[in-house]
């Protein structure tokens, strides 16, 4: 976990400000859930023998005894909060995003943190595959709205509960006389998730997937025309995509499409920016009736990262201050102060230094800052209730009565 400091707020602000006006234009609305829910939620959702569940939860007890964990991820929290709050009887489907912190006990790692930031969306209660294709089209405007390229859609149907059961046997089949070959997690994948042995980032175990059957050779008539329909709304829209026979995503609760933004030149999932698919069954498991739903999620850290890496210029946001009120003595400090709050309301960005008490350390911020009037109440014009307008250009100075010095400063930044 990190702090982020002042110096790069700038690029957190941007990708905010890049980012949610367009999901809104294409309906999504904005939740926030809590950072803390019950870790039965996340084991539920996410699914036992994920990575995330078994090792990655940050976990703990309560006094009363209940489990709670820190969020790993939002979909889970989602669709929670969709049941939770009737959201069901709304038009469908429910399109929301969210936009926070996340917490995952992962190897640290460039780029990636304990604490991560996601923004993702969720389209709930629509089944066709228009939404997948619009879900991606819509990571891939995001992405060069950004100002960042050079990301391939790495796209796989991994079937539905119709359809899996036969491939998982396949899968289980050819792995069987191959155990021995594979790494110590993948041993244990083999019982509790054998489907993400295909991900495993060994070299052993990635040689050895090369041959493992392809989902896409198992799916039914449904799963196939879904997935075929979604390449071809891609193809339309021309969103670059590369079939992935391998990717499975590590969570229980896909069904039918997967997918991930992967730099073109880095191929390794470890480095997607954005990923996500559908979860068809995710709201029944949670206890809600059959509701088809399908997101994604995008990883903000690595997101700024591509930002410095790719020298993408970004937007300071930092107000430039047009004026600096000096001071001087503590009744001037006082009318200061109500001065500042004029000079606010009337909109000029003003800067001021109250803590000092040398008019010279004054004028040398003022120098720095850059600024084109500088005011300057001191002991006498605290008593004649004038200000001091000091023109930093021109090295002029000329004595205004405080009540005409907010009017007098707009007028001169007006010409
Ligand atoms: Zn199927
Ligand atoms: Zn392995």
């Amino acid at each position: 976990m990190r702090d982020i400091l002042p110096e790069d707020q700038k690029y957190w602000r941007y990708v905010l400000k890049k980012t949610e006006p367009l999901l809104e234009f294409f309906g999504f609305e904005k939740i926030e859930t809590p950072v803390l829910e019950s870790t039965e939620l996340f084991v539920r959702s996410v699914g036992e023998g994920t990575d995330i569940v078994e090792k990655e939860m940050f976990s703990l007890k309560t006094r009363g005894g209940d489990r709670l964990t820190l969020r790993p991820e939002g979909t889970a929290s989602t669709a929670r909060a969709y049941l939770e709050n009737g959201m069901n009887v709304r038009p469908h489907p429910v399109k929301l995003y969210y936009a926070g912190p996340f917490f995952r006990h992962d190897q640290p790692q460039k780029g990636r943190y304990r604490q991560f930031y996601q923004i993702g969306i969720e389209t709930i209660g629509d089944s066709s595959d228009a939404v997948d294709a619009e879900l991606i089209f819509l990571g891939h405007k995001l992405l060069s709205n950004l100002g960042l390229g050079g990301y391939n859609v790495h796209i796989n149907s991994i079937g539905d509960s119709n359809c899996r059961p036969a491939y998982l046997k396949a899968l289980k089949e050819f792995y069987k006389n191959k155990i021995k070959k594979v790494c110590p997690t993948c041993k244990i994948r083999f019982k509790a998730n054998i489907l993400r042995m295909l991900d495993c980032k060994e070299e052993g175990c990635r040689e050895l997937s090369k041959d493992a059957p392809q989902t896409v050779d198992y799916l039914d008539n449904e799963c196939k025309t879904h997935f075929k329909h979604v390449l071809e709304f891609l193809d339309e829209a021309k969103v670059p995509y590369l079939l992935n026979p391998h990717l499975v995503r590590g969570l229980d609760y896909y069904t039918r499409t997967v997918f991930e933004f992967i730099p073109e030149e880095n191929d390794s999932s470890q480095s997607s920016v954005i990923s996500g698919g559908r979860y068809d069954r995710l709201i029944e498991t949670l206890g809600g009736s059959k509701t088809p739903a399908a997101g994604w999620a995008m990883g903000l850290d690595r997101i700024v990262e591509a930002l410095k890496d790719n020298n993408v210029s970004v937007p300071d946001f930092k107000p430039r201050p047009k004026v600096f009120l000096a001071q001087l003595g503590d009744a001037a400090k006082r009318k200061s102060l109500v001065l500042f709050e004029a000079l606010r309301k009337a909109g000029i960005e003003t800067k001021s230094s109250l803590g000092r008490d040398s008019i010279k350390s004054q004028m040398r911020i003022a120098h720095r800052l850059g600024v084109k009037f500088t005011l300057i109440i001191g002991q006498k014009e605290s008593l004649d209730n004038t200000v001091i307008l000091k023109d930093m250009d021109a090295s002029t100075q000329e004595i205004i009565p405080a009540e005409k010095i907010v009017e007098e400063v707009k007028k001169r930044l007006k010409s």
